[in-house]
This record gives structure tokens, sequence and C-alpha cells, in this order.
């Protein structure tokens, strides 16, 4: 609810304001991942209880049309029965061993056969852990220090990857969280995104002691900003050229903007990459993988240790494959149909209203800048009248629709979507518009 409207309406989520309330004695900040506070949007974050389909329904039984898809997951739309099949017959065969297992075989084998440039796949169990094995594979392979990464690409929150810089030149990256040390950000050197001067201008400076470039397929952590033309492959050319591995974060775009996740895409071959949320099913799973050479260098069968109690977990490899099965040509293509209607209706009723924006995509991931101009870096995204997107969603919220809580993340649809989703959001968009429109700077 927004304070402009709190004294006149009366509060749409009690249950949830009574459950947060709770919350916040117990956990901090009262959510487990910061961006679910609604910190950057105000109000009460919705306590979900359900969700069916494109649809999720609230702690207080309202309805919303889910654009967060469990920021990823969920592209065949929540509790699809094949989904919870294999949940609940691998669940019913027990819950963990803690030894190899037929599914674990088989979704590695699955995400091999879709990801040309797989060779070897690791099953661990978040994007965080996928990207911060995946670096430090690639540390141990090359024997080299130094990281690049791009200023607004999120990789999960590796002590050394959370470090981020200005835009600008290159930058040796300086802790922007308490708690990572100088020392452990010292090795990461942050750089602005779809800049290939600034890449070769640093490997000709260090070039020998990069061990990798880590970069997010397509940037959807800014919102969503695609590479440029021919960036991922100067990334290719670059890191080859100087024997460092290019690592392909694609936990956000992997499974979602095509069976093949963004190398379907472009076709650029990464020498590591990094999975999660589609080939989770909504369980907790990821993997990292990539050329048999490199990946043959981690424990057991060489020195680089990297292990897990709950890798490779049955009923997680159950959800995660039944989900990539379950996603077929009808879904990618719904997907990307789906993406392109939500775009025009956001971006119709806020052209009718004249405010400035982009619609942004990078395959099917969807977001939207309130920037007169395109957005290439995260800079620029920064650079967006961002105080406009608090109004914007709390419109959209209070008619049933549920975007991400921040103007810096995608939109995630799914292909469960249908007219009676369409003509929710298209009820709701004029009304987020006009609350755009009407916004002021803060
Ligand atoms: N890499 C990318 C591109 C992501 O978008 C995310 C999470 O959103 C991660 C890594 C971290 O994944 P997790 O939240 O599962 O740790």
């Amino acid at each position: 609810m927004t304070a402009a409207n709190s004294a006149s309406t009366p509060d749409p989520a009690p249950r949830s304001r009574e459950l947060f309330d709770r919350a916040l004695a117990v956990t901090p900040g009262g959510v487990n991942s910061p961006v679910r506070a609604f910190h950057s949007v105000g109000g009460t974050p919705r306590f979900m209880v359900r969700g069916q389909g494109a649809f999720l329904w609230d702690a207080d039984d309202n309805r919303y049309v889910d654009l967060v898809s469990s920021w990823g997951p969920m592209i065949n739309g929540h509790a699809h029965p094949d989904v919870v099949r294999a949940v609940q017959e691998a669940a019913s065969g027990g819950l963990s061993f803690g030894t190899p297992g037929e599914g674990e075989v088989e979704l590695a084998q699955e995400i091999i056969d879709r990801v040309g440039p797989v060779e070897q796949v690791r099953l661990v169990n978040s994007g965080t852990e996928a990207t911060m094995s995946a670096v430090r594979l690639a540390r141990g392979f090359t024997g080299r220090r130094k990281v690049v990464k791009f200023a607004g690409c999120y990789h999960g929150h590796v002590d050394s990857l959370l470090a981020s810089a200005g835009s600008g030149v290159a930058t040796l990256g300086l802790p922007t969280t308490p708690g990572v040390t100088g020392a452990q950000a010292a090795d990461t050197i942050v750089l602005p995104y779809n800049d290939l001067e600034a890449v070769r201008a640093t490997f000709a400076e260090l070039g020998d002691e990069i061990a990798c470039v880590i970069t997010e397929a397509a940037a959807g952590n800014m919102g969503a900003v695609a590479p440029q033309p021919g960036f991922n492959a100067g990334l290719r050319e670059i890191t080859s050229a100087a024997g460092a591995l290019l690592i392909m974060d694609e936990v956000m775009t992997g499974f979602r903007v095509s069976s093949a996740g963004w190398y379907g895409v472009d076709g650029v071959a990464g020498d590591l990459y990094t999975f999660g949320k589609v080939m989770s099913g909504g369980l907790p799973a990821a993997a990292f993988g990539g050329r048999a050479e490199v990946m043959e260098r981690l424990a057991p069968s060489g020195p680089v240790y990297q292990a897990g109690t709950l890798s490779g977990n049955p009923v997680a490899v159950a959800a995660g494959l039944a989900n990539l099965r379950a996603a077929d040509a009808e879904v990618y293509a719904a997907l990307d149909r789906n993406a392109g209607r939500l775009g025009e209706l956001l971006g119709a009723a806020l052209t009718a209203e004249g405010v400035p924006h982009q619609v942004a995509f990078a395959g099917n991931l969807v977001s939207v800048f309130f920037s007169e101009t395109p957005v290439r870096n995260y800079a620029e995204a920064q650079a967006q009248q961002s105080w406009r997107f608090p109004a914007f969603f709390h419109a959209l919220l209070q008619r049933g629709v549920y975007p991400p809580p921040s103007a810096f993340e995608s939109w995630f649809v799914n292909a469960a979507m249908d007219e009676a989703a369409f003509e929710v959001i298209a009820e709701a968009a004029p009304h987020a518009a006009k609350a755009a429109a009407a916004a002021e700077a803060s």
C-alpha cells in the first residue's frame, strides 16, 4: 500500500502484515533473501501460500498474476502436474541418501544434451555455490588469481563476486558489503558491461594474471540488458588469446531463454557454465559444468576441492528433470510470446501517459526502465527515473499483478499465462502507468 492511499483504503493484506511483524522479530528484516522485503518499493511483503499455473494467492487470499516465477524457475507455471508428481514419487522413496543416484546422472545428461560446450556437470545446491565453485576451479585450472566481472552483473553472494565499482575504466574491486575484506575483493576486477574496450585494456595490462572472466550470458540482474552484438564473442576471443577461462553464468538465462539457454541464442561457447533456477524445478539445486579437461580437475578426479552433503539430492533432481522435460518447444514459444505481450501492454500504457520508458528484453527476460534512452550497462540502469517504480509497482500489485519489487530486476513470465492472466495485466497496466506518471522524484 502506498503512503498516498493508506489513509483512505483498507489494508489489502492484513494477514501478510501480521506475519511480517512476526517474521521481523525472528528473521533479519523479516525475510530470507533481501529483495523479498519490499525495501525499495515500500509496503507489506505478501506472504504467498499457494501457486497454480500463472497465479499466486497470498495469506489474505488475494490472487496475483505472478511475474516473478520464483525469480526464474517456474517456466511451466506453478504446481505443474508432472513436476509435482515427480517430487511426490521421489520423496516417497526417501529424501536423501548421500550416495550417487541415477537421477543425478540423468540430470547431468539432460544438461549436457542441451548445452553443446558442456561435457561434464557437477550438481550443487544454489547458484551462489555454482559460481563460487566455478571461479575456484578456474583459478585452480589456470594457476592464476584475478577474476574479471562486470558491474551490475550478480553472481550470487560469493565474497569475491560481490565486489562492484562505478562505471568507467578498469577498477580494482572494493568490497561493497561489510564482511567482505579488501583481500577477498582485491583479485576481482570490475568492468562496465558491454564495454569490450575496457576488457581489452585490462587484458593488455594484466592478461597473464587473469584466471577467468565471469559474465551473465545476458544480464538480468540490473534489469534485462542483453549483450550488445559481438560482446560475448569478443569475450571469448580475448580470454582464449590470454589463456583465461570464460565462465558463462546462466543461472538466470539457462533453460529459460531457450532450451539451451543463452547459448541457444548466440552460440558463444564458454569454458564453464553455471546453472540454477529452471534446472531445479523450484527446489534447491544448481549446477556448474563445462569442458571435461577443466571439470576433471575437480576432486575426486583432480585436486580442486568441492563437495556437498545434499548435492544431487534425489527429490531436487527429480523436480529439475521433470521441469526440463516438461519444457517442450511449445513452452519456449509460449515464454517468448508471453514476454512480448507483457512488454507491449506495459509499453503501450506508459506511452499513453507520456512516461519516459524502455521496455527491455534479453530473450524472454523483460524489464521496464524509466529512461529516455536504451540501457546498455549498470550506470545507465542506475540513471533511470527509478523513483517512478514504487508507484508503478503498487498500482499493479493492488490490481492483482505481482511484478518483482525492484526497478533493477527482470520480470519472469511463465508458459501457463493464459487469457485470464493477460486480462488482469491489461486492466492494471493503464492504472500503473498513470501512477508512474504522477510519481514525483524524492
Ligand atoms: N547467478 C545469477 C545470474 C543469478 O541471477 C543468481 C540469482 O539470482 C545467482 C547466480 C545466485 O543464485 P542463488 O540465488 O541460487 O544463489
